[in-house]
């Protein structure tokens, strides 16, 4: 596993031998967090970059089992970030009109426009995930979608979208201490549900499909990285370190002016 803890193509992938623990990666909190603070000011100045520069697309999937972070990440590693440029779509149960199409029309209507990043709280991936462990379709309609989600996702590589997927990966103990907190805290109970216990009883189905999802759908033009997510902390250093590496490799740069401003005298 590489220390950015993104999957090569190919890897058939077993989620119990990923760790959900900073241990073996970090061990000291505050310098995590100083390290994260700098980070997240270089984020923000590559996403003027990005959005000046209006060439390229960025787009940030986020999977997790429930209470595994993914409005905590959002939250944390985007603010400060100029919202003009991001755009954020939450994908919830689909309405009877979005069921009433393809599992990727609604996903194609949210994706990045040239100089954005858009972000996936949820995504085409419930579409094999909730989908399959509940049986809301039948196999023979999501066992092609591996194959849909891979060419939909080509498509958008080859019109200058970088596609970054982050399975935040939490302990099932760590998922009963966040259930609790949203019990126990008034301001948090908003957050929980019913339905959360009855997926949690169905946490071993919802494992298998997601190794499979991993395994199927990790290309070389869009990868997984499966990002211990115990320690909030450390999830939020690991996902910023890879949106800033990306971007430094995209290299986004302030367009040069097309005409010669050098002699001009504002009156
Ligand atoms: P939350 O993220 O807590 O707001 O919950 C959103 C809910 O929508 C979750 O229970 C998801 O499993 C569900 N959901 C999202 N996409 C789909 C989908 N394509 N099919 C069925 N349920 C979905
Ligand atoms: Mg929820």
């Amino acid at each position: 596993m590489s220390t950015n803890h993104r999957l090569n193509p190919n890897q058939t992938i077993t989620l119990s031998e990923f760790p959900t623990t900073a241990h073996q990666f970090h061990d000291d909190r505050e310098s995590a967090e100083v390290e994260f603070r700098a980070l997240r000011d270089e984020l923000i100045e590559y996403q003027r970059r990005l959005y000046a520069d209006g060439t390229r697309k960025l787009l940030v999937v986020l999977q997790a089992m429930d209470a595994g972070g993914k409005d905590g990440t959002i939250r944390r590693v985007f603010k400060g970030v100029n919202p003009q440029g991001v755009q954020v779509t939450s994908f919830k149960v689909p309405t009877r009109h979005e069921l009433a199409r393809d599992f990727l029309w609604r996903i194609h209507k949210a994706v990045p426009a040239k100089g954005m990043i858009g972000v996936f709280n949820r995504s085409h991936y419930e579409d094999v995930l909730v989908v399959r462990v509940h049986d809301i379709v039948p196999e023979e309609i999501w066992r092609p979608r591996y194959a849909h989600i891979n060419a939909f996702e080509k498509t958008l590589a080859e019109s200058g979208t970088t596609i970054l997927k982050f399975y935040l990966h939490i302990s099932s103990d760590e998922q009963k201490q966040r259930f609790q907190a949203r019990l126990d805290e008034p301001d948090k109970n908003w957050k929980f549900s019913l339905d959360d216990l009855e997926k949690r009883k169905l946490w071993d189905d919802y494992a298998a499909a997601i190794e499979e999802m991993i395994s199927k759908t990790t290309t070389p033009w869009a990868p997984w990285y499966v990002v211990p997510a115990d320690q909030k902390w450390y999830r939020n250093l690991a996902v910023g370190r890879v949106l800033v590496d990306t971007l430094k490799t995209l290299d986004p740069q302030y367009p040069k002016p097309e005409q010669d401003f050098s002699g001009v005298i504002i009156e």
